[in-house]
């Protein structure tokens, strides 16, 4: 979007899908024999996200690093300092990002960005440079360097942590629901209308919800650090979707990218080539223009 005519900023909110796995029903949901079906293969989506007002640009999430992806097997197309040209903006535009959390998908291309601000619940930080954070379920899912990295942006004093909820600009709140890691973070994020429509709050999930079933069928993701704060978490997530004009955008889902309008940005053939697994391309869709229904 361009600034409005008055000059007023027109608030984007972004998704960029740069990675791909197909994984399991079984591996994805917590306990699934419990639901009496056939196991079947899952496509599941990486995604970071973009908040554009004006000259102020917002990060929530940086996607994983190439080469952990590689580690792990997970197809992938680009990086937050390759996608962002793309759109249009400069990686030393990014005025601050949002850790949702501190796994490994999230926090791998910190280092690109030196000289945004860092932003994370205290609950998550504390938790990640904690030995607790060593144990195997939870060692799997970060990389010791990229938590060293955040804990060095806490040293120079360009990591800010919160508890329970904060403004990140005016209209942007961020909020600890916590269940899936100890300070699982939401981004809600106010579109005012720009004459497109009525506008409403974009809700970034992140990993509160990777998939929309998590919500609408109840049922937790395989990953938890605290069940009943995750099924909180999804009854803070019903009860926001509920309200008029607000739209959940689950962190992990490949039906973010049919219940939003896509966005056209271009891109170049040869980037989203590479690393790929067949098929997969860099995708940004714009969730400040949900589909009816
Ligand atoms: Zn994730």
């Amino acid at each position: 979007m361009t600034p409005s005519d008055d000059g007023g900023p027109a608030r984007e909110v972004l998704a960029v899908k740069y990675g791909h796995r197909v994984t399991t029903r079984a591996e994805s949901y917590l306990n699934y024999h419990l639901y009496g079906e056939p196991d079947a293969d899952l496509d599941i989506d990486y995604f970071f996200w973009v908040i554009r007002d004006g000259a102020d640009v917002f990060l929530v999430d940086t996607g994983f690093a190439p080469e952990a992806g590689d580690r792990r097997r997970r197809a992938h197309y680009g990086t937050p300092a390759q996608a962002l040209p793309q759109l249009g903006i400069d990686p030393a535009e990014v005025t601050a990002i949002v850790i949702t959390h501190a796994h490994w998908d999230h926090t791998g291309n910190v280092r690109q960005f030196p000289h945004a601000q860092l932003v994370m619940t205290e609950a998550e930080y504390d938790f990640w440079t904690s030995p607790l954070a060593a144990r195997r379920h939870f060692a799997a899912h970060s990389e010791p360097a990229e938590i060293e990295l955040l804990a060095q942006r806490r040293r120079d004093g360009t990591l800010s942590l919160f508890t329970g909820q904060t403004t990140l600009a005016p209209g942007i709140e961020l909020v600890e629901v916590g269940g899936h890691t100890p300070g699982q973070l939401i981004v809600a994020a106010a579109t005012p209308g720009e004459g497109r429509d009525d506008g409403g709050t974009v809700v970034l999930a992140s990993d509160a919800l990777h998939f929309y079933e998590e919500v609408e069928r109840d049922r937790p993701f395989a990953i938890v650090a605290d069940l009943p704060a995750m099924y909180v978490a999804y009854d803070t997530l019903a009860q926001l979707a509920s309200q008029p004009g607000t739209h959940l955008v689950a962190g992990h889902d490949p039906a973010v990218r049919d219940r939003f309008a896509r966005h056209p940005a271009a891109w170049p053939a040869s980037q989203a080539a590479a690393a790929d697994d067949g098929g997969g391309a860099v995708e940004v869709t714009d969730l400040t223009r949900p589909h009816a229904g």
